[in-house]
């Protein structure tokens, strides 16, 4: 299983940051974890195209989370998409393409290839893809992703707080994807510092933690080596970096 991030920033648009998105490829197949602002440019970048997607996993409704979203929904419909695409994450999402059946297909709402909702959290199998969906804490609706494919594990809660919940699901994982939103000494509800991060992922006993969504005010050489100092295998995200799991 190969993750590539395709965006490792925030909400705050920068020079060198997209949004959240991340790519995950396994046997040919390929998913992608949020769809923030950028994802689909970067996605240009890897070889891959938008019809080489299987499905979408939608961790909230935070808009640097899922704002390509409907543009990857509206592209597809122009290429002359027929095949299937998934599209999993939590119910609030439903109000959200709802939003945009009214507003922003007016013709030919809804697409004229099939969209496989899988409403989470739950379980389900996009093959190779075993994927489970958790709640996770941030605001209300999130859901965190624990992928697995031939005995390698990748979790994404997307944001989140320092939290338990987000122990279990990435408890024994090969790789452990974390915001790292928050400069050092800095805490807010819904969101982690590097610090934070490090203790989420030694009591989970990942293999490798990758932190991102850094906003700009994060040092991020930093807040790696707050991690490293724990005895963590932790390297930052950026735009474009190919990890194998
Ligand atoms: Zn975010
Ligand atoms: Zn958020």
């Amino acid at each position: 299983m190969r993750l590539t991030v395709l965006g490792s920033g925030g909400i705050k648009p920068t020079l060198d940051r997209a949004g959240s998105a991340y790519l995950v490829s396994a046997q040919g197949r390929h998913i992608l974890l949020d769809a923030g602002p950028g994802a689909l440019r970067w996605l240009l970048r890897t070889g891959v195209t938008t019809a080489d997607l299987d499905g979408v996993c939608i961790t909230h409704r935070h808009p640097d989370h899922c704002c390509e979203l409907i543009l990857l929904i509206e592209l597809e419909d122009a290429m002359g998409r027929k095949a299937p695409l998934g599209l999993a994450g939590p119910a609030i999402l439903d109000d959200y393409l709802t939003f945009f059946a009214r507003w922003g297909r007016t013709e030919s709402a809804p697409p004229p290839y099939p969209i496989e909702r899988a409403v989470l959290p739950g379980d389900l199998e996009w093959s190779p893809f075993g994927i489970s969906g958790r709640s996770v804490p941030h605001v209300e609706n999130c859901v965190g992703f624990r992928i697995e494919v031939d005995g390698k594990t990748l979790v994404y809660p997307g944001d989140c707080g320092p939290s338990d919940v987000v122990v279990d699901m990435a408890r024994g994982a090969d790789m452990l994807v974390l915001e790292c939103t928050l400069p050092e000494g800095v805490d807010h509800h819904g969101h982690l510092n590097s610090e934070q991060a490090a203790q989420i992922a030694e009591r989970a006993g990942v293999g490798k933690l990758v932190l991102s969504h850094f906003s700009p005010n994060v040092d991020v050489d930093q807040a790696v080596a707050i991690c490293r100092k724990r005895g963590i295998d932790a390297l930052a995200a950026e735009d474009g970096l190919v990890v194998e799991v």
